[in-house]
């Protein structure tokens, strides 16, 4: 099956006809006979097909709206960056445990803006507010941006943007390896790259349209060799019979593929790691079990630890006895393969 994201139906804000990337991807949509409509606002879309609320989610997943975005403010994006960077919002893929389920709900259909200049304008006056220290962006804190970039062209042109930016940084996260038009983005390393990786037994159990891990891994080396900051996110970390030897074994055939890869005079301290366990909020269970009702995904409240969390959603996170064996074995195995990588966190 091939991953290329492909909508079955367009919506676009007609004002996104006044930016040259509306003009151009509905020009483009229109051309390939993909059944196209305005919209009023990207932020409330109806017409989305199907009748119960897994149909309704696959028919979202393929549905792309084009829209502007007019917030002059961009969220805050603890703790891996000042703000978040809204180049877009969703992805075709259809994760179980995907962690846009509590805010996205059950409709999350993929929301591209156009008016790039103008949010790049903004991310301009934020770091100009902040110097001389350097801000950081996050390119991912609402999507996987990767899978449109063949239509937008706008992750490139951020990238580049940051490249010229003196005190910004941007960095973001993907499981997509459609990654070959960014392999030349001027990054003057101010870009990093960060690929989300799970052991095979998650992804081929809870993840449905995504590539394999051992994909991802592949386009990381290609990354690498482009000579980005590069980084590993493993997330979400479940506990399951054979789960240190499935981390174990993603750990390793990643620091091999890094090895045969790395340019020359990289550093690994160049690397960094970050680490997420499995947590659930009542809302996300909720939907989740609405979109995925068979999902066998460990949600039982019982055996969790509640936690008040920001935004007013209390998650269900592993027992604290648990985590802290998690995390002593994750960090094992990072002074195994990857002894002088950055860990940035693990929660
Ligand atoms: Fe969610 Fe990421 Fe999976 Fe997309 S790839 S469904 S954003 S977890």
């Amino acid at each position: 099956m091939s991953l290329e994201f492909r909508p079955t139906r367009v919506f676009y804000e007609p004002s996104a006809l006044d930016y040259p990337l509306g003009k151009s991807l509905v020009e483009q949509f229109r051309s390939q006979g993909v059944p196209i409509k305005p919209t009023s606002s990207h932020n409330r879309i109806t017409g989305i097909p199907g009748d119960t609320p897994a149909a309704q989610y696959g028919e979202a997943k393929r549905t792309l709206v084009i829209g502007v975005r007019r917030s002059e403010k961009f969220q805050s994006c603890k703790p891996s960056a000042h703000y978040q960077l809204p180049l877009v919002t969703s992805c075709p893929g259809m994760c179980e445990y995907c962690y846009l389920a509590t805010t996205l709900g059950k409709k999350p259909y993929i929301r591209v803006y156009v008016n790039l200049e103008e949010i790049l304008d903004i991310a301009a006056k934020l770091i100009e507010e902040r110097l001389p220290e350097i801000t950081q962006f996050e390119g991912a804190a609402t999507s996987d941006p990767v899978p449109v970039e063949r239509y937008t062209g706008s992750l490139k042109r951020a990238i580049e943007f940051f490249g010229r930016e003196t005190n910004g940084r941007f960095r973001f996260v993907t499981k997509y390896t459609d990654i070959q038009s960014l392999l030349d983005a001027k990054h003057e390393g101010h870009t990093r790259f960060r690929f989300s990786l799970n052991c095979d037994e998650v992804v081929e159990k809870y993840e449905h349209g995504t590539p394999a891990p051992e994909q991802r891994i592949i386009a990381a080396g290609k990354v690498l060799k482009a000579d980005y900051p590069l980084g590993f996110i493993i997330a979400p970390i479940f506990r399951f019979p054979g789960w240190q030897e499935a981390y174990q074994k993603l750990m390793e055939r990643s620091a091999e593929e890094l090895v045969k890869r790395a340019p020359s005079g990289w550093s690994a301290q160049q690397l960094s790691l970050e680490f997420i366990s499995h947590r659930f909020t009542a809302r996300a269970k909720t939907n989740i079990l609405d979109i995925f009702p068979k999902s066998s995904l460990p949600m039982n409240e019982e055996e969790r630890k509640f936690k008040y969390g920001q935004f007013g959603y209390g998650k269900y996170l592993y027992q604290p006895e648990e985590m802290i064996e998690m995390k002593e074995f994750f960090l094992e195995q990072v002074k195994n393969y990857f002894p002088l990588a950055q860990v940035e966190y693990f929660v």
